[in-house]
């Protein structure tokens, strides 16, 4: 947000409100900052006659961050106001975060407690009612430097970021910090807000430096809109990957082993193992090739790759033999090893295009500050794939993608947005590749999202250096947001490794390399597929498919006969034999989330009929034991939605 430039040009106190007041009174009010020249501003900034002022509304794309961004200072003024020995660090918005809409770190010995946190919502409270204004000011670098030599937090930000007219902006008495803007007018502006949690962050985020508190809070424009983020919240608590993951015996991380570095249980295992047999059976019947490729790879491949000066940080540092000249280094991505395999022989047009896939495991250093249970580990498994194609059939091959992607998604019950994201228009000169490249690139992923009716929104600039991509966020079943497929042209690569084919004219081309992932990371996808059904995975994919419980022990051998039909159609079957009551059998089942229960008493040993219980739908009714056979088994070769 540069607004200084803007500021500087002014003339007379005219303001970009004043402006928008003359215009059109109505929008003026309701407008948190201004657009002035297409630059985001305060409304009380300054600006000529000739300058085009426009309106930032609440429904605009920017107003919620800016909106947001204003309540981390009003938090920030409200803790001075109580703690002014504090130092303050950062205090950005943050989007489609579960931890918030905004934080801001703070340095204070004593650490902030529930009630502090209280105690600074109602100091905010205040701030709002007393509608105080937020005001900018701006000095020379060095009267800065000099005004605030005692705080060095502050001396940081002015230095780094602060050019040579940093600017700082009040809110109240005590609160002043370092800050670009812009802001809404003043704290009764914010109409509903609230702050969530504590965490340690480090200062830079960097594990050395000191620690800080880092207050999280959320804002939104209306209160209806905050409580049911609030709401939403509540339920994905009930629903956290983590504490399912434990209920449901899943997975676990332990000290000894290393943060970061899942453990899948038996039944977590298997529920992976039932993913990728669903991802194996699509891919062979969609014509890729299955590769396979090591852990490790020498230094040199990574370099060719670019990962080493690139993604350095996050790659795990070097090892080598003592006998040995060669460095090895964990993968953190598998696209070199495919392109090795392609470069294994001489390649011609006619087999082209080449779709190599693998269930690939990368390594990537991740701070053990951001983890979060599955969501984010050190090692994890891409469903990764590499297509190699021509001009020609790079169409055709994204509208395989899209197509997998959408079978894929829908045997979930995901919805889902789409993403196009294309070159910058105005700078074209920092991405690689021949313009002829990227229009026919653009056009040709343009147009198999047309083919296939998809809407998506084109976002300009947004494309890597190397190559526009498609990227596919799907929606959980509380409508939350996670960014999960990408499909990426890469012209970088090929030409890096000196990729060929021999085209029809007898000459040598570099084929267009597309890295498409429509998972993405296994272990993230199985946390999000645990949050999204809640724990309740449909048959296919439940460890356990049917609970079988007599509900007497005499019963016990019978229930076994049954459980044994069930098993030998291919189902996941277990008999609770237990001396418990019926009731106390179908609580524990309900508890692990089985599917399907059979109640097995007198009656349906003497008939052979089953009495059957859903856990979301409870008794369903008493049917023949090949009936019910022949539906659970539909439903599970279906890989239908959960019962
Ligand atoms: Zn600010
Ligand atoms: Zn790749």
């Amino acid at each position: 947000m540069e607004s200084s430039a803007v500021q500087s040009a002014a003339n007379a106190g005219l303001t970009a409100l004043r402006v928008l007041q003359t215009r059109d009174a109505a929008a003026a009010k309701r407008a948190i900052a201004a657009r002035v020249n297409g630059v985001l501003c305060d409304l009380s900034c300054l600006v000529s006659e000739t300058d085009t002022v426009e309106p930032v509304l609440p429904e605009d794309a920017d107003a919620l961050e800016i909106y947001r961004h204003s309540t981390a200072h009003l938090l920030a003024a409200a803790v001075l106001d109580l703690f002014p020995d504090t130092k303050l660090g950062a205090g950005p918005a943050l989007k489609d975060d579960p931890k918030g809409g905004f934080y801001y770190d703070f340095l204070q010995e004593k650490p902030f407690t529930p009630n502090d946190l209280a105690r600074i919502e109602k100091r905010m409270r205040e701030l709002v009612k007393r509608n105080v204004p937020f005001r900018r000011i701006e000095m020379s670098r060095d009267e800065a430097l000099q005004k605030f030599s005692a705080d060095e937090l502050k001396c940081y930000f002015i230095s780094e970021k602060g050019g040579e007219n940093p600017s700082f902006y009040t809110l109240g008495d005590r609160f002043i910090d370092f800050c670009r803007g812009p802001h809404v007018p003043s704290a009764g502006c914010i109409k509903a807000f609230k702050l969530l949690s504590v965490a340690g962050a480090y200062w830079l985020g960097d594990e050395k430096q000191p620690q800080m508190q880092r207050i999280y809070g959320t804002s939104f424009f209306t209160q209806e809109e905050l409580d049911a983020w609030l709401q939403q919240r509540e339920e994905a608590a009930k629903r956290d990957h983590r504490k399912l993951g434990r209920e449901l015996d899943l997975f676990s991380f332990t000290e000894e082993v290393g943060s970061g570095l899942v453990l899948f249980h038996p039944k977590g295992a298997l529920i992976l193992h039932l993913l990728q047999e669903f991802l194996y059976g699509e891919l062979l019947a969609r014509g890729y090739d299955l590769v396979r490729t090591p852990h490790i790879a020498s230094s040199r491949l990574w370099e060719t790759s670019g990962h080493t000066a690139k993604y350095r940080g996050d790659m795990y540092p070097a090892m080598q033999f003592e006998e040995e000249s060669v460095e090895y280094q964990l993968k953190p991505m598998n696209c070199p090893f495919h392109i090795q395999i392609y470069k294994s022989q001489p390649r011609s047009y006619r087999e082209l295009p080449l779709r190599y896939a693998e269930m690939g495991t990368v390594y990537r250093y991740e701070r053990s500050g951001v983890q979060h249970g599955l969501l984010r580990v050190r090692g994890f498994t891409q469903d990764d794939a590499h297509l190699f194609c021509t001009p020609e059939t790079l169409e055709a091959e994204i509208v395989g993608c899209l197509d997998f992607a959408q079978k894929v998604y829908a045997t979930f019950g995901f919805d889902y947005k789409v993403e196009l994201s294309v070159r910058d228009a105005q700078d074209q000169t920092k991405y690689l590749g021949s313009d002829d490249v990227w229009a026919l690139a653009e056009a040709a992923l343009t147009k198999a999202l047309d083919r296939l009716g998809l809407a998506y929104t084109r976002v300009e600039g947004e494309a890597a250096f190397y190559g526009p991509k498609i990227d596919i966020k799907v929606i959980d079943a509380i409508r939350r947001t996670w960014q999960l497929a990408t499909i990426q042209v890469d012209f970088n690569l090929p030409q890096r490794f000196g990729l060929e084919y021999i085209g029809a004219d007898n000459q040598p081309h570099m084929p267009i390399m597309v890295h498409r992932a429509i998972l993405g990371s296994l272990e993230r996808f199985f946390g999000l597929l645990i949050e999204h059904f809640g724990g309740k995975f449909p048959v296919w994919l439940s460890p356990v498919q049917v609970a079988v419980l007599p509900i007497a022990d005499r019963l016990n051998e019978q229930a076994a006969a049954v459980a044994r039909r069930l098993r030998a159609a291919g189902l996941r079957v277990e008999v609770d034999a237990r001396s418990e009551t019926i009731g106390a059998k179908i609580r524990q089942a309900q508890l692990r989330k089985v599917p399907y229960m059979i109640i097995f008493g007198d009656r349906e040993a003497e008939t052979g009929d089953v009495a059957v219980r859903t856990r979301s739908e409870g008794d369903i009714g008493t049917l023949p034991l090949d009936a019910f056979l022949a539906r659970i088994t539909h439903e599970v070769q279906q890989r239908l939605p959960t019962p």
